[in-house]
């Protein structure tokens, strides 16, 4: 083959997002430095987005089943019956402690949780 590579419009494409490069060095394999990072992090762990995943699941099962007895105006459940529901208490995306209760949040929605149960279950609002 004799002809010059620079005379072919070659789309080359981020190795880890897709999108078409644009500018740049003809062999560059990443559109940014995020995509490069994300790529070599990709490889090292490759387990990795597979737990990011899962963990945002969890979350997310956790948020639907509050927000869910919120809706029935419910703010007290012992721990058993949320456990039937599906519901794990370790994950959460937020946690305090005021005096001697345990605050936990979800996104939008927070309890305090006691060792049997949860309660004031409620939304919290937006300043
Ligand atoms: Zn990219």
């Amino acid at each position: 083959m004799a002809y010059s590579l620079k005379y072919i419009k070659i789309k080359t494409r981020c190795l880890q997002c897709g999108k078409e490069i644009l500018y740049g060095r003809v062999d560059r394999k990443f559109c940014c430095e995020a995509c490069k990072n994300s790529y070599h992090n990709r490889r090292r762990y490759p387990m990795r987005e597979d737990m990011e995943g899962a963990v945002l699941r969890r979350i997310d099962l956790n948020h639907a089943i509050l927000e869910r007895l919120y809706k029935m105006d419910i703010h007290t459940i012992d721990l058993l019956t949320l456990s039937h529901l599906g519901f794990d208490p370790h994950f959460v995306t937020n946690f305090r402690r005021v005096g001697r209760h345990d605050i936990f949040a979800i996104f939008d929605l927070q309890y305090e949780m006691t060792p049997t149960r949860i309660k004031k279950l409620e939304m919290i609002t937006k300043r």
